[in-house]
C-alpha cells in the first residue's frame, strides 16, 4: 500500500467562529480529492473519505484492514443531506432525528443508488449519522460530500478517543489527522434499525436503550448482541474488537465486594505463575489491587458516562505498560452501561468469570 506523509492539523474547537475554521481548508480539500482523513467526533476518532467515491472508500478498508463486509456509516452535516442517500424516512425515525440529531445515533434505512457499494457491503440498506462535534460538521459542510467513517483504529483494535491514538494506529497509512483534542462520549454511536419496527438496536452506543423509548415507545435489542456467540444482525459486530493485546477476563459476581475479592484471589493466582497482572478499575475501587502491577481507572461507578468516556484509553493503556494478563470490573448493564458491557465483552473475547451459583 501507499505509504503516506501522514499531515496533522490541531484545531482548537474552543474558540472563535466554528464555521470557518480555516485550518479544515485542507483537510477538506483532500477529502473532495478521494484522500482519507481521520477526525474528531463526540464519540470516538472517525476515518473519513466522500461516500460516493469507491476509490476512496477503499482506501479505508486499506488502511484499517477491515473486513471489506462491515458497512461504514455515512456522517452527513444536514439533515437535508438524506435527500440523496436514502429512499425513505419512518416517522419514527423523524421522531429519533429531532432528539437526538446531531448526536450518537445512526440510523439503518434504505438506502439509494449513488453511494459507493464498498460502503455498504452489498447491503440495500445504509447506516447514516449527524455526529454532535462543531470540527467534524464544519469539514463535512467544507468537503461538499457525504462522508463515511469507521472508526479512526486499526481493526480490531479499540476504538481512537484521541488524535495520539489515530496516530498510532495509522501513521503513514492515511492522509492526514484533524486533531480536535480528546472525544467526549468515549464509545460508538447506538446504530438503530428502523427498517423494522418496532426499531431494533444492532449495537448499544451513546444514546440508551432508555431515552429512545421514551421518544418512540419499545425498541428491541438484537438478542444476537450479548451472546458468547456472536451472531448479531449488524456485520460488523461479529468480529473481535476493541482488544489489548494481553489476556483479558470479565469478573461477574453478585455483590461489588464479591467482585472485588474474586479479583484479589485471581491476582494471588496470576502472580504465581509470573504473569503481569493489571486491573481495570474504578475510582470507587482503585485501592483495593494493590499486588496487581497495573491498576487503570476507568472514571468513576457513580456516573458511567465517566467510565465509556475512558474506556478505550483505558484498553490501550494495558498494552503500554506490557500488561498480559488483564482483570476487568463488570458494570450495571443499564443507559450506557449496556455500552459499556457489549464493548468490555468484546475486548474480552466474552472471557467472562462468572459467579458460582450453588
Ligand atoms: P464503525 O464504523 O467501526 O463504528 O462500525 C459501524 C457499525 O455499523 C458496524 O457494526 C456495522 O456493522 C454497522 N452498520 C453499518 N451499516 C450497516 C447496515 N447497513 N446494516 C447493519 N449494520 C450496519
Ligand atoms: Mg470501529
Amino acid at each position: 500500500m501507499i505509504h503516506y506523509q501522514t499531515k496533522k492539523w490541531c484545531v482548537d474547537n474552543s474558540v472563535g467562529n466554528e464555521r470557518l475554521y480555516p485550518q479544515l481548508e485542507e483537510p477538506a480539500k483532500l477529502l473532495a480529492l478521494n484522500e482519507v482523513v481521520a477526525f474528531p467526533t463526540e464519540t470516538v476518532y472517525g476515518l473519513g473519505a466522500n461516500a460516493l467515491s469507491s476509490s476512496a472508500v477503499c482506501k479505508i478498508f486499506e488502511a484499517k484492514g477491515r473486513p471489506s463486509d462491515n458497512p461504514l456509516i455515512i456522517h452527513i452535516a444536514h439533515r437535508k443531506d438524506l435527500d440523496n442517500l436514502v429512499l425513505a424516512l419512518p416517522e419514527k425515525a423523524e421522531k429519533l432525528m429531532d432528539a437526538f440529531w446531531p448526536g450518537p445515533l445512526t440510523f439503518i434505512l434504505p438506502r439509494k443508488e449513488g453511494i459507493a457499494p464498498e460502503v455498504t457491503a452489498g447491503l440495500d440498506t445504509v447506516g447514516i449519522r449527524m455526529p454532535d462535534h462543531p470540527i467534524a460538521l464544519a469539514l463535512i459542510e467544507k468537503a461538499g460530500v457525504p462522508i463515511a467513517a469507521p472508526s479512526a483504529n486499526r481493526s480490531g483494535r479499540p476504538s481512537p478517543t484521541t488524535a495520539e491514538h489515530v496516530q498510532e494506529d495509522l501513521e503513514g497509512r492515511i492522509a492526514g489527522i484533524v486533531d480536535g483534542g480528546p472525544t467526549g462520549v468515549g464509545v460508538e454511536s447506538t446504530v438503530l434499525d428502523v427498517t423494522m419496527d418496532p426499531p431494533m438496536i444492532l449495537r448499544p452506543g451513546g444514546v440508551t436503550k432508555e431515552q429512545l423509548e421514551s421518544v418512540v415507545g419499545l425498541v428491541l435489542l438484537d438478542p444476537g448482541l450479548m451472546e458468547e456467540e456472536d451472531k448479531p444482525r449488524s456485520p460488523g459486530m461479529k468480529y473481535q474488537h476493541y482488544a489489548p493485546q494481553g489476556e483479558m477476563w470479565i469478573i461477574q459476581e453478585e455483590t461489588l465486594e464479591k467482585q472485588q475479592e474474586t479479583i484479589r484471589s485471581l491476582i494471588g493466582q496470576a502472580k504465581e505463575s509470573g504473569r503481569r497482572v493489571g486491573v481495570l478499575a474504578t475510582e470507587e475501587t482503585k485501592h483495593n489491587y494493590a499486588e496487581a502491577d497495573v491498576v487503570v481507572i476507568c472514571g468513576a461507578r457513580e456516573d458511567l458516562a465517566t467510565v465509556a468516556r475512558s474506556l478505550y484509553d483505558a484498553l490501550r493503556s494495558f498494552d503500554q505498560q506490557r500488561i498480559d494478563y488483564i482483570l476487568a470490573e463488570s458494570f450495571p448493564s443499564k443507559g450506557v452501561g449496556l455500552a459499556i458491557m457489549n464493548r468490555l465483552n468484546k475486548a474480552a473475547g466474552h472471557r467472562i468469570y462468572r459467579a458460582e451459583v450453588d
